[in-house]
């Protein structure tokens, strides 16, 4: 029998997939957080993916954490902060050798969730697509991107890669996952916080040009000191390019401070700082930007960690 695809969290980036691989055919259970949560999906009976505009609802198969059908394929697709406690409730349920892709954006959840249940293949994936719920249980399909997925323990690629290409998700396998993901947490660190600091759009760092170079320069410092030099080349040339392609975005920490959401500030900027630390690097102005940060959230009420 073919394996089933258990999505944990059927949020944004969860309803995405889990629609996708369910109109391909392929089996799927959501795991939802209690009792509560599955009732209100299944009053909405099922999943709704609005792309460009047309919306279609899914009938997807879904069941709470305390189910007791064993796991053979996990994605884990709540927030970072969510991740470790989310994957350890469901530790008694995974098949010896279960394969768990991890969503999350920045780093340090993985290294986490890979701790916590180390007889799991621990996949990582670094993606560019964008979506954001309209309502419970309703996805909107935002932004054509891309997913890189990659193991950085093992780099052998997994027997069920197919299974997105028949989806409709756009991967590739890599061996260079933490590049990749560096590399994001790069051009995370350089742009999203000054966006929430000088409450403006990406564009609006145009303004702010030797802040982010001198931003850019520090983290470069980092990447070539933790073994990541790779993510290092041209960073600053690619920050600008983001920041001139997407002048009219608003990042997505800027929108999760805008909501009243918590954002994943320990897996981005807090996670960078850290690692500096560790490796005694000096970096003046992400430590800086950091402390700002952290005042910023505090003083509207939202958590810091
Ligand atoms: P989201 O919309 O907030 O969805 C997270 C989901 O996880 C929610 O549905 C939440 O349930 C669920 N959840 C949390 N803890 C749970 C638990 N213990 N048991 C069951 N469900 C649980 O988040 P998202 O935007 O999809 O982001 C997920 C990750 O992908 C983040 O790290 C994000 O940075 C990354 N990412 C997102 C995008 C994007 O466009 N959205 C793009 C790239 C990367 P409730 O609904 O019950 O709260």
């Amino acid at each position: 029998m073919a394996t089933t695809w258990h999505i944990l969290g059927a949020g944004s980036l969860g309803s995405l997939w889990a629609t996708r691989l369910f109109r391909a055919g392929f089996a799927v259970q959501l795991i939802l957080r209690d009792a509560e949560r599955l009732a209100a999906y299944h009053a909405e009976g099922g999943l709704t993916l609005d792309e460009k505009g047309l919306r279609r609802t899914y009938a997807v198969a879904a069941q709470t954490l305390d189910a007791t059908e064993p796991i053979e394929r996990l994605l884990v697709a709540c927030k970072a902060y969510d991740a470790e406690q989310a994957v350890s409730s469901l530790a008694s349920r995974l098949a010896p050798g279960a394969h768990i892709l991890l969503l999350q954006n920045g780093l340090g959840s993985q290294d986490a969730v890979a701790a916590s249940v180390p007889a799991a293949r621990c996949i990582s994936i670094s993606s560019t697509e964008g979506a954001f719920r309209d309502q419970d249980f309703s996805v909107v399909f935002a932004g054509q991107g891309f997913n890189w997925l990659g193991d950085p323990a093992n780099p052998t690629p997994p027997d069920w890669l197919h299974a997105l290409q028949a989806s409709g998700i756009p991967g590739q396998w890599t061996p260079d996952i933490l590049t990749r993901l560096w590399r994001k947490l790069a051009l995370n660190c350089a742009i999203n916080p000054l966006t929430v600091l000088y409450d403006c759009r990406n564009g609006g760092l145009l303004e702010h040009d030797q802040e982010v170079a001198s931003l850019c320069a520090e983290l470069a410092q980092i990447l070539e000191r933790c073994g990541q030099p790779a993510a290092a080349v041209d960073l600053y040339a690619d920050v600008r390019r983001v920041i001139q392609a997407t002048a009219a975005n608003y990042s997505s920490m800027y929108q999760d401070v805008a909501q009243g959401r918590r954002t994943e500030i320990s897996y981005l900027l807090g996670h960078a700082c850290a690692i500096a630390a560790r490796h005694q690097c000096q970096v003046p102005a992400l430590n800086q930007l950091h402390e700002r940060l952290i005042e910023h959230l505090t003083a509207r009420g939202l958590p810091s960690d």
